[in-house]
C-alpha cells in the first residue's frame, strides 16, 4: 500500500498539482498569520466579514450556554432544537420561500437533494463548471447524467430536447465560485418552463453579495419560487458561520425530510450554530453598507488591473481569478505573492478545467481601499512581467 500511494502522490507533485494546508493561527480576516509571519489575505469566502463579528460570537455563546454544544441527535431522533427551527423560519421569510431545511453544509445538501429528486429513471443537466459537490450529487443520484457548456442556454435547450426521462433537472451555481459569473437565470427558468424541467440553483456565493437584501441570484433575478423551485445556500460563506439551507415548496422540504439521506443519516449542526447563523443573517440582510463597501472595493481592484493592462475575468462579484493557465505558472505566483506577504491562492485542475489555472482574489467587506492597493503594487512586481512573458 505504501509503495502504491507513494507512487500516486509523486505523479500528483511532478505535475504541479500537489496540495497543502497552511496552518492559521487567527481568527479569519484582512490579516492572519502563519508560521509566525502576518499575511494580507485575499481568499476565504467571507465575504462580509462575518466570520469573527462581536455580534455573531456572542450569540453563539450565549446559546452555548442554553443549547450546549452538540447536536446530540440527527434531526428526526431528537437533534432538531429551537433554535434550528427559529433559522429555518427566519431564512423561509429571507428567501420568499414556503419553508427551509437546514444541513450540515453545502456538500452534503448538494447530494441529498439530487439524490432524492432523481434515480435512474431521471436525467440531470448541470452546467461544465459546477460546483464539485453538485457534479458527485448527479453521480451519485443515478440519472443519466450531462453537462452542458458554460452558461450556453442553447446547447441546454438542444440536450433537453433530445432527453427522455420521466424527470429532468437543471442545475447550476448561481454565482459560479472559480470563475465569479452568474447563470443566464432569467433564460434558464424560461427554458426549464417551456421543456417542463425542473430548476435547481446553488447559491453558496450569491447570497450575502448579491440584491439589495443580500438575497443572492433569486433577488438579484426577482425569481420567486415558482420560477426557482430548488433553491439551495450556504451558510459557511458570507454568513460567515457554517451549514446549508434548502429553500422550497411544502412539498420539496417533505420530499428531502422523508428521502434525503444526507439529511437523515448524520448529526444536526450544533445548535448555538444555528443561533449565531440568526444574528449573521440580521447583519447579512439589514447592513447593507457592507455590500457597498464591497462593490466598491471590487471597482477599484479592476480598475486598477485596467491600468496595470492585468487581464480579468468577467465578474462583477466578489471572485475575481486572473487566468495564468499551467499549474506550474500559478504555483509560481501564489508563491512570490506570499513572499511579499499576500496570500492569493493559485486554484489548479481538478478544481478547474486543465489549462486553466489561475489565482483565485476574494475580497471581502473587511478588507480596506489601502489592502487593496497593496495587492495591486504586488500583482504589479509579480503578474504583469509574466503576463507580458505569456503575450
Ligand atoms: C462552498 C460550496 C459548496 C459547499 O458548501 P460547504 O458548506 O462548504 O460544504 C457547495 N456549492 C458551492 C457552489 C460552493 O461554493
Amino acid at each position: 500500500m505504501e509503495k502504491a500511494l507513494q507512487q500516486d502522490l509523486q505523479t500528483r507533485r511532478e505535475a504541479s498539482l500537489y496540495r497543502s494546508r497552511k496552518t492559521l493561527d487567527t481568527a479569519q480576516g484582512p490579516e492572519v498569520v502563519i508560521k509566525g509571519k502576518k499575511y494580507l489575505a485575499f481568499c476565504n469566502n467571507d465575504y462580509l466579514g462575518l466570520a469573527n463579528h462581536p455580534e455573531v460570537i456572542a450569540s453563539l455563546k450565549k446559546a452555548t450556554a442554553d443549547y450546549g454544544v452538540g447536536g446530540g441527535a440527527s434531526h428526526l431522533v431528537v437533534g432538531h432544537s429551537r433554535a434550528h427551527h427559529q433559522l429555518e423560519e427566519a431564512l423561509a421569510e429571507f428567501t420568499g420561500r414556503d419553508r427551509v431545511l437546514l444541513f450540515s453544509n453545502g456538500y452534503m445538501a448538494n447530494l441529498g437533494v439530487i439524490s432524492a429528486l432523481l434515480n435512474k429513471r431521471d436525467a440531470v443537466f448541470q452546467d461544465r463548471l459546477n460546483h464539485a459537490s453538485l457534479l458527485d450529487a448527479g453521480q451519485l443520484s443515478g440519472a443519466r447524467f450531462q453537462r452542458y457548456l458554460h452558461n450556453d442556454v442553447e446547447n441546454l435547450a438542444t440536450r433537453l430536447e433530445r432527453t427522455e426521462a420521466r424527470r429532468r433537472l437543471i442545475v447550476t451555481d448561481g454565482v459560479f465560485s472559480m470563475d465569479g459569473d452568474v447563470a443566464p437565470l432569467p433564460e434558464l427558468v424560461q427554458l426549464a418552463k417551456q421543456q417542463n424541467a425542473w430548476l435547481m440553483v446553488d447559491d453558496a456565493h450569491g447570497f450575502g453579495c448579491l440584491g439589495k437584501m443580500g438575497g443572492g441570484v433569486a433577488e438579484f433575478f426577482d425569481l420567486p419560487q415558482d420560477d426557482l423551485p430548488v433553491l439551495v445556500g450556504t451558510l459557511g460563506k458570507a454568513f460567515g458561520t457554517a451549514g446549508a439551507f434548502v429553500a422550497g415548496s411544502e412539498a420539496l422540504i417533505e420530499t428531502l425530510i422523508q428521502f434525503a439521506r444526507t439529511y437523515i443519516y448524520t448529526t444536526s449542526m450544533p445548535p448555538a450554530v444555528a443561533a449565531a447563523t440568526q444574528t449573521s443573517l440580521k447583519l447579512l440582510r439589514e447592513e447593507s453598507w457592507r455590500r457597498d463597501h464591497l462593490q466598491a472595493l471590487i471597482q477599484c481592484f479592476r480598475k486598477g488591473c485596467a491600468q496595470l493592462g492585468l487581464q480579468l475575468m468577467d465578474s462583477a462579484s466578489p471572485i475575481q481569478p486572473i487566468m495564468v493557465g499551467s499549474a506550474s505558472n500559478a504555483m509560481a505566483l501564489s508563491d512570490a505573492l506570499a513572499q511579499q506577504g499576500i496570500l492569493v491562492t493559485a486554484i489548479r485542475p481538478p478544481t478547474v478545467p486543465r489549462g486553466t489555472s489561475r489565482l483565485r482574489i476574494t475580497f471581502s467587506a473587511a478588507h480596506s481601499k489601502e489592502h487593496v492597493e497593496q495587492l495591486l503594487t504586488a500583482l504589479e512586481r509579480t503578474v504583469s512581467p509574466l503576463q507580458e512573458d505569456v503575450a
